[in-house]
């Protein structure tokens, strides 16, 4: 029935679930893990194979939510028996392709351990390999192991494997090993020894977005696994098209906690120009295409025309297969490394052109029939499918709708930039320069954490894409897996601490400030105009006055709107809390932006009062913290997490992991 027919009727449904607004559930743990996606899943088993007891507060329902939870078709970027790259030269690789700007703790972890974790994911019951022989004799069959490989089929260190199992194996063995999740609820915020800001994490509150109960937990160590914000510059639940890539539930919940109690975060100016949370966009891995998940597809114009692929240095590859492998002298593709040293082959890059001179006629179309059968199987079946959004939204409605890969072609979107995972090389940049996302797709800006992953902040550990310039599932299983066990080795020798009353009592009155409303501005509206401030002073081109006056903005949106923000019910109440952390989030990023005083093609960061690019004394982090009132900024080194190998090393010699080095 709808909305209207049940006004008209008088049969407006009922809230469903009892209303326990105020009342408190208190809960004590070793390790507390917020967010029970990829990484939080992680973080649970590998504390509680130590022992110890865990918990998980998620806002969804555990066993199919997060980024993570709908599938993953690749598992990148990981040493493993049958390839001798290296981790050090796959962490070089991202350090190239990012101009320094990476993570290299957290990728050098991933690239150490994400091996183990896929096995250990098999223990599970997730699938990583062709048991099946689905794919026997392949050209990216391991024959051996029967691992399945994408990209760079001569190096294999990017598995293919079958995502869609892989939350449900997690959920399961978190169960087994007595892990109690609290589905449905939603962390708020981070408990302090004292209630002092800035001091030792001993815990956190939440609520429960059916009933409306708050909850308490103390803990001895708290891992923050809640994702990054999206929804900043741009949201419309109204258009047809795709908002956010990764789901609603994560919007910088955990980054708004986190500076409130006094962590440090970094990479926060960091901002892309992309139609990706337009609600314009077309329907990830949807159309035709020859990137990610379709790589190396052929794609045809509308005479049927194909266009050739080029390797880096401009040769047309003869054979489907030479796009699997890298150019003479070359050491490995990279996954999406538009790096010389690294990048793939390609569409020839001058297709624009070629359209344009008459060369190939639009539409262009994605030619699966006219690949190797396997090639054709894995890309349309198992690929699309197993990546995360496509098993319904695009395999089985497709399949229903009659589309036949053996058959039929699939058009491409590509003039318009509809398809984002190509973006060196699609036809037109797509979006105005406000149309911008944060932690919609790629790295983002995070937490800053050490070796053990652990934050600014005592007894606070974080992983997954919650960290800064952090991004994929491998790297938040292999994270998840590794603040688990350090979080788990704090745990075992710190106390639990009794929690401040007056911080709770604080805390209560901010969450439900918007329900004793019984009116006011609703929370997609309040989000509306968040957007609106951030597309005006915070778009592509920035001055200190323009940001300057985004703060003023955010600060009377805080003081006049907020005061008005109203919610109907638990779920409602969740939605508004969300969009009072991202006005958080928002405040956050602008200090970062005030503080970077240069431009940066690598963090596509441009001031017009700093226009000179990436001058040598600002290639470095700027870090952006609360203490009191102020926002404390300060630059660390580039690399400052020293070598890598020796790092890992030292900090974990009784870890049996697979790789010997
Ligand atoms: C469509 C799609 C396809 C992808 N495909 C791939 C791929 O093929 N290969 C790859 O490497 N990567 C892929 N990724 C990226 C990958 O899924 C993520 O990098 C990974 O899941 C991150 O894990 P995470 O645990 O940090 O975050 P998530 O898995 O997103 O988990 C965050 C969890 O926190 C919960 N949460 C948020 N706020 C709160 C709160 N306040 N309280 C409680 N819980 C909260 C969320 O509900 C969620 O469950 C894909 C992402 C998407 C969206």
């Amino acid at each position: 029935m709808s909305w209207e027919k049940a006004v008209r009727t008088g049969t407006l449904p009922e809230w469903p679930y009892p209303l326990r607004y105020g009342e408190e559930k208190e809960l004590e743990t070793d390790v507390l893990v917020l967010g029970g996606g990829i990484a939080g899943c992680w973080a649970a088993i590998s504390a509680a194979k130590k022992g110890l007891r865990v918990a998980i507060l998620e806002k969804g329902a555990t066993i199919a939510s997060g980024s993570g939870g709908a599938g993953c078709d690749h598992w990148v970027y990981v040493a493993n028996p049958c390839s001798d790259i290296t981790p050090e030269e796959m962490v070089d690789a991202e350090i190239t392709s990012t101009g320094g700007y990476t993570n290299c703790i957290s990728r050098y972890i991933s690239s150490r351990e994400a091996y183990d974790a896929l096995v250990e994911l098999e223990e599970m019951g997730g699938k990583v390999r062709d048991t099946e022989d689905e794919f026997k004799g392949a050209e990216f069959r391991d024959e051996k192991t029967k691992f399945c490989f994408a990209y760079d089929y001569q190096n294999k260190l990017h598995f293919r494997v079958w995502g869609s199992t892989f939350k449900p194996a997690l959920y399961k063995a978190c169960k087994k090993l007595g892990v109690e999740i609290y589905d449905r609820t939603m962390a708020t915020s981070l408990l302090t020894e004292g209630g002092k800001h800035g001091s030792r994490v001993i815990g956190a509150t939440g609520l429960n977005i059916r009933t409306g109960e708050f909850v308490i937990v103390r803990a001895k160590a708290t891992v923050l696994c809640l994702s990054r914000p999206q929804r900043v510059w741009q949201f419309s639940t109204e258009l047809t098209g795709m908002s956010t890539l990764r789901p609603q539930t994560c919007i910088g919940n955990g980054h708004a906690m986190a500076w409130r109690a006094g962590a440090e975060l970094t990479q926060m100016e960091k901002s892309t120009r992309s139609l990706m949370g337009s609600g314009l966009n077309f329907p990830m891995y949807g159309t035709g295409n020859p990137f990610n998940t379709w790589y190396a597809c052929s794609m045809v114009d509308a005479d049927g025309k194909e266009i050739p692929w080029v390797d880096r240095d401009g040769n047309v590859l003869k054979g489907v297969s030479d796009r699997y492998r890298p150019a003479p002298g070359q050491r490995f593709l990279g996954e999406r490394s538009i790096n010389y040293n690294y990048r793939r082959p390609t569409l020839v890059p001058d297709l624009l052109e070629r359209v344009q001179k008459g060369e190939f006629r639009l539409p262009l179309y994605a030619d699966l029939p006219g690949m190797p059968e396997m090639e054709r199987r894995v890309i349309f079946g198992m690929m699309v499918g197993e990546e995360g959004k496509t098993k319904i939204p695009i395999l089985k409605t497709y399949r229903d709708a009659g589309f036949d890969p053996d058959k039929d072609l699939l058009q491409s979107y590509m003039m318009l930039g509809g398809e984002e995972m190509g973006k060196k090389a699609r036809m037109q940049r797509p979006g105005l320069p406000q149309q911008r996302t944060f932690g919609e797709g790629g790295d983002a800006g995070g937490l800053l954490i050490d070796w053990d992953l652990k934050t600014t902040l005592d007894g606070l550990y974080a992983a997954g894409d919650q960290l800064f310039a952090g991004n994929y599932h491998h790297h938040a299983a292999a994270t998840g897996r590794y603040a688990g066990r350090k979080a788990a080795e704090y745990a075992l020798v710190a106390g639990v601490t009794s929690v401040e009353r007056q911080q709770v009592e604080e805390e209560k009155a901010r969450v439900y400030a918007p329900v004793k409303r019984q009116d006011g501005i609703d929370w997609k509206e309040l989000n509306a105009g968040l957007c609106r401030v951030m597309q005006t002073y915070c778009s592509e081109q920035k001055t200190e006055d323009l940001l300057n006056l985004g703060l003023l903005s955010l600060k009377e949106i805080e003081e006049n709107d907020v005061s008005m923000a109203y919610a109907a019910d638990p779920h409602k109440l969740g939605r508004v809390l969300d969009v009072l952390d991202l006005l958080t989030c928002d405040q956050i990023i602008i200090n970062a932006c005030l503080a970077r005083k240069a431009s940066s093609q690598h963090l596509d960061f441009y001031r017009l009062d700093y226009p000179q690019l990436d001058p040598p004394q600002w290639q470095k982090w700027i870090t952006v913290r609360l203490e009191g009132e102020e926002v404390k900024t300060r630059m660390l080194s580039i690399d400052f997490w020293g070598k890598l190998k020796e790092n890992y090393e030292a900090r974990n010699r009784d870890y049996e992991g697979w790789y010997k080095g």
